[in-house]
């Protein structure tokens, strides 16, 4: 068996293993990174950058938000089920932990909003090309290059297998590297960061009731299956909910041109399978706020529609409302996109000249949906007595042919699982902490409660980059006792 021996093993380089790295090397620490993938970067790699709260980006666009306004809000958000002292730490980091990624390298274009409803919190990194996903790919860069040039050592396609322990402190890490070895490396502390269990449908089954593709499709990243998890509790850590983090999904949608997910993303007339309206469509624009509602309905599933006349301005004038992540508000290639569904056999997506037909094709009850939308129509003419819904947002169901897609629930994977405190050390059920054991990242970010934070964008890479340096300080000060 190879052995080595380092003062720190950090397990896993997805940001939050990186920032470890990088912060336990900056303050003086030995440092070996086990990852189980060929690259670095982990989901951030298709991400576009973290949170922070207070930066210059946001002083300098004349951004009213504050790690005071920030916390507040949060902590109503999560009716407090929270812990304070670990939100409060993190978004205090934030505005420095910007810095310190750009005195690595990292250029950010800005702070900005996911949808309009939300603060303007998330510095999207800035890349060799225009605004979009896979940004902080090259956060993820400049950390591995940090961490290099401050010696750190990667071991690449090296999983993690299990920890070792010596009267109850962390005291190895065994491995298997990429021909099958065997590998057993000493050292004083070890830091999680594995990204989760968003590819293991096992365990998403058993610790939230959804099934992955069934009635739940998330980003599901090979090999974050939860190892991280596993071995932290098997060490004494204690177990917090693992959740998914919901961002509703609109199905079928990826293969095609963006007008399609565009134009079923506007705030049109949203229902469930029984005909009925399920929110004010105002707020589908919060990822996450749709997908709980969706979670929530028959068959958790729930049907956007448009008429033609709708779609007619939309392609006119643009959508009503972008999102970064769909930036274009063109909706020019809609037809060519709902062409390319229905020639693919797609069932994801209707077309019918009346709303009984359109009904009876995706399986709405027809009664209901005829009712609904004549309801809807008459709200258009008036106000929305039903939601509230902004009159700007009311678009009346006339012009056929008219156009429904599916809605589902969705996420980007697991967050929660391994409980800590606000030093990232890895505590049990007494809130004890397991000696030499740390933890960041979405393995260990229960600071959400139920639900996703969209209001406050970039909060999942923001903890896990700000949790990372935090482990790391905390880890690099241990080893050094
Ligand atoms: C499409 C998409 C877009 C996103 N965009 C954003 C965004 O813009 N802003 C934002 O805030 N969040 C975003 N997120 C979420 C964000 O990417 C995650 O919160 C973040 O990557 C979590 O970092 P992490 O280090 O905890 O885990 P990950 O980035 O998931 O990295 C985990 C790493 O662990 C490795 N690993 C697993 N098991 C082992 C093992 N046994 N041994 C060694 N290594 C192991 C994996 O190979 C992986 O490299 C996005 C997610 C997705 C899917």
């Amino acid at each position: 068996m190879k052995t080595y021996d380092t003062q720190i093993v950090v397990i896993a380089a997805g940001p939050s293993g990186l920032s470890a790295a990088v912060q336990a090397a900056e303050d003086g620490a030995q440092v070996i990174v086990l990852e189980k993938a060929a690259t670095v970067g982990g989901a951030a790699n298709m991400g576009m950058g973290p949170l922070g709260i207070g930066t210059k980006y946001q002083k300098q666009q004349m951004i009213d938000i504050s790690v005071e306004k920030a916390f507040n809000m949060f902590m109503e958000y999560t009716h407090y089920m929270v812990d304070a002292r670990l939100v409060k730490r993190y978004f205090a980091q934030s505005a420095e932990t910007i810095e310190w990624l750009e005195d690595m390298g990292v250029e950010f274009e800005g702070a900005f909003r996911y949808f309009p409803k939300s603060e303007a919190t998330w510095h999207i990194v800035k890349t060799d090309r225009s605004i979009g996903p896979r940004a902080a790919s090259f956060m993820n860069k400049a950390l591995y290059s940090k961490a290099l040039e401050l010696g750190v050592t990667f071991l690449m396609e090296t999983p993690a297998k299990k920890l070792l322990l010596e009267d109850g402190k962390v005291a190895g890490v065994l491995a298997v590297d990429k021909n099958g070895e065997e590998i057993q490396i000493s050292c004083k502390a070890a830091i999680i960061c594995t990204g989760g269990a968003g590819a293991n449908k096992e365990l998403i089954k058993q610790e939230t009731g959804f099934t992955q593709g069934v009635d739940m499709f998330n980003f599901a990243i090979p090999g974050l299956v939860g190892d991280g998890m596993k071995m932290a509790w098997e060490a004494g850590a204690g177990k917090t909910p693992v959740r998914i983090e919901m961002a509703a999904n609109i199905e079928g949608c990826d293969e095609l041109p963006q007008g399609v997910s565009n134009v079923f993303s506007q705030p049109n007339l949203l229902v469930n399978k029984l005909g009925k309206r399920v929110m004010n469509e105002d707020h589908m624009q919060n990822a996450t706020y749709l997908s709980n509602v969706v979670s929530h309905q028959k068959d958790r599933v729930c049907y956007s529609i448009v008429d033609t006349s709708i779609l007619k301005s939309y392609i006119r004038n643009g959508v009503d409302v972008v999102s970064l992540v769909r930036t274009n508000p063109d909706v020019s290639d809609f037809y060519e996109g709902i062409k390319m569904a229905q020639d693919n056999g797609s069932k994801d997506f209707f077309v019918a000249d009346t709303i009984e037909e359109l009904a009876e094709m995706a399986g709405i009850n027809v009664e209901n949906l005829v009712n609904t939308v004549d309801d809807y129509n008459d709200y258009c003419s008036s106000v929305d007595e039903e939601f509230f819904k902004d009159k700007k947002y009311l678009r009346r169901l006339g012009k056929a042919p008219f156009y429904c897609a599916k809605i589902r629930p969705g996420g980007y994977g697991t967050v929660g699982g391994v409980r800590i405190n606000e030093n990232c050390e890895a505590i049990t059920d007494e809130f004890e902490p397991v000696p030499g054991l740390y933890c960041a990242g979405t393995d260990a970010c229960n600071i959400y409660d139920d639900s996703y934070m969209f209001l406050l964008p970039g909060n999942s890479m923001g903890f896990a980059v700000n949790t990372g340096r935090i482990a790391g300080m905390s880890a690099a000060e241990y080893v050094e006792e």
